[in-house]
Order: structure tokens, then sequence, then C-alpha cells
């Protein structure tokens, strides 16, 4: 798959506000933000969409969700809730081509999913 601007960033050639870190995922502030919180949580294995997860990535697609709400839950907002999704392809709005997951938070969220 092609090199993103996620590669870069988890490679440190370019820089981001980052939040979280373990030795599979790679999670920092999203630089145009919807929401008072909002992080991308991104595996550092290069996947470019959705679609491109197997079998072999459940842990991986598991390990980022229970990192979203691990974050949420340190940072004290858990209870009040969060939103988190993931674009797919054009359809879906995804303009970065490799997997992530947004988690939205800090207003209540009003705005329809579609
Ligand atoms: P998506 O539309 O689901 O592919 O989301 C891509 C997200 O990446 C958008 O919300 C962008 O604002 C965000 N983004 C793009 N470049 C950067 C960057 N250099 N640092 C942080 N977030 C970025």
């Amino acid at each position: 798959m092609t090199d993103t601007i996620f590669d870069k960033i988890i490679r440190r050639e370019i820089p981001a506000d980052i939040v979280y870190e373990d030795d599979d995922i790679l999670a920092f502030k999203d630089i145009a933000p919807h929401a008072p919180v909002h992080v991308l949580f991104v595996p550092k294995r290069s996947l470019a969409t959705l679609n491109d997860a197997g079998p072999q990535d459940a842990e991986l697609l598991g390990k980022l969700l229970l990192a979203a709400s691990a974050y949420a839950k340190r940072e004290g907002f858990a209870e009040k809730g969060y939103r988190c999704l993931i674009n797919c392809n054009a359809d879906g709005g995804q303009t970065v081509f490799h997997l992530h997951l947004h988690l939205l938070a800090g207003r209540k969220l009003r705005e329809p999913l579609g």
C-alpha cells in the first residue's frame, strides 16, 4: 500500500500531538477536530481500509476499540459518553488510506451519522 501521512507520523517524520502509544497502536489528536476531543487511533501495521482487515487482524481491531475506551476512562469522559467511528472508502468519507478509528467527545454529538 502507499505511504500515507499517518505512516510518516508513526515514523516520527512529521509532528503530531501524540496522546497514547503501545506496541501496536499510536493515537494522536486530529489536526482538524470536529469536537473538543477528537483523537485518531491508528494501527502501526499498515492496513489501507477496514476492507483490508481479515481474521488475522481481529485482535488488532479489538485493541483499537479498547485503546479508545481506555483513553476515555483515563481522560474522565467515559461516563458522559463518546463516539467511535471508522470511515471506509469514498462513500464513507475516508480521506487518509491508513485504517484509523476516530474518537469524538466533549460535547453532545447531535448530528446524524449519515
Ligand atoms: P478520514 O476522513 O476518516 O480518513 O479521517 C482523516 C482524518 O485525519 C481527518 O479528520 C483529518 O483532519 C486528519 N488528519 C489529516 N492529517 C493529519 C495530521 N497531519 N495530523 C492529525 N490529523 C490529521
